[in-house]
């Protein structure tokens, strides 16, 4: 019982859309949930990811989710096969976060612009500010 409570159910793109986050978003109640999400992920030791291209615990408080289901169903499966692809993630797992974490700061070291993985995507220079950040702050 205690491991499921430790568990984060995240679809591929949203791992790197929590490594990216700087505080913005669709509203206040999707921020303040994101920030609770983020900050587990931040600090992932005992922690699992769920990881599943469907609503996951970001939809979950977010104005675009109906149903179940992103209103930009197709777009966001489309970042989310494209996120498994680059990180080299299985369509469906249940991961220990940490190491997952870890493997995705790896891989984003690759990218010089976030739309080689997102495409097109109305977050996408803020993301890639925080890429740009990194890379100064790494030298
Ligand atoms: S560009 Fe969009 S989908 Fe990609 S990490 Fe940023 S917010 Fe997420
Ligand atoms: S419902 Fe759609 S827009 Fe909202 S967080 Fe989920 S995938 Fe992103």
């Amino acid at each position: 019982m205690e491991e499921r409570m430790q568990e984060v159910r995240l679809r591929h793109h949203h791992l790197l859309c929590t490594m990216t986050f700087s505080g913005h978003g669709y509203d206040r109640g999707f921020v303040a949930n994101m920030e609770e999400v983020v900050a587990r992920l931040r600090s992932p030791d005992g922690q699992w990811v769920r990881l599943e291209a469907s609503c996951d615990a970001l939809c979950a408080a977010c104005p675009n989710a109906a149903e179940g289901m992103c209103r930009d169903h197709r777009s966001v499966l489309r970042k989310d096969r494209s996120a498994a692809l680059f990180l080299g993630l299985p369509e469906r797992a249940v991961l220990e976060a940490a190491p997952l974490i870890r493997s995705v700061e790896d891989r984003m070291r690759s990218l010089t612009d976030i739309r080689q993985v997102c495409g097109d995507c109305q977050w996408a220079e803020l993301c890639n500010e925080w890429l740009r950040g990194r890379r100064s702050l790494e030298g």
